[in-house]
């Protein structure tokens, strides 16, 4: 046997997903019956025992229990929480600002129902005004995130590039 260093997506017993583990890990939870497999990869491992397919996604046949993570406010987990999509103009691109909704000058804090995801072209737009002001309407109200998923942003991003991942990932990241 001669697992690859692929990496394998691992969801809890409720599918939640919770973490990211080597082919190793993966393949030895499986024979010990501590997971299943969901999703295999085209390869296979052979044993004395039968062939398996490389594990892409695995699901524990146990309940982890982890609190919810908690989350801090921060610029990343603002443009999480957006998508990093312009909360202006709905672009999707890969720089992305924070603009403070009601201005800082204006008495605007650093707060959840203040900061929003803006790409450059709007925040230059919006300038130091209020959206009314700039005559820009906002896609959403920004709000602290209620849903959390207890996978960090960078699995997700990760998992992206992984066909067999996207159904089990969150499809946004805080809601
Ligand atoms: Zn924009």
């Amino acid at each position: 046997m001669q697992p690859g260093d692929g990496k394998v997506l691992v969801l809890n017993l409720d599918y939640q997903p919770i973490n990211i583990c080597g082919t190793r890990r993966a393949v030895k939870l499986l024979y010990l019956g501590k997971a299943e497999i969901l999703e295999g990869r085209q390869k296979y491992i052979m044993s004395p025992s039968g062939s398996m397919p490389y594990p892409s996604v695995i699901k524990l046949s146990y309940l982890v229990y982890r609190p919810r993570p908690q989350i801090k406010l921060s610029r990343k987990s603002v443009l999480a929480r957006d998508g990093y999509r312009c909360q202006y103009c709905g672009r999707n691109t890969v720089k992305m600002t924070i603009d403070h909704v009601i201005p800082r000058r204006f008495g605007g804090i650093f707060a959840w129902d203040n900061l929003v995801c803006a790409c450059h072209a709007c925040n230059a737009k919006k300038g130091d005004r209020t959206p009314h002001k700039a005559g820009m309407t906002l896609i959403k109200k920004p709000r602290r995130p209620s849903y959390i998923p207890y996978i960090s942003y960078a699995i997700v991003d990760r998992g992206i590039g992984e066909e067999d991942w996207r159904k089990y990932l969150p499809q946004k990241l805080y809601g």
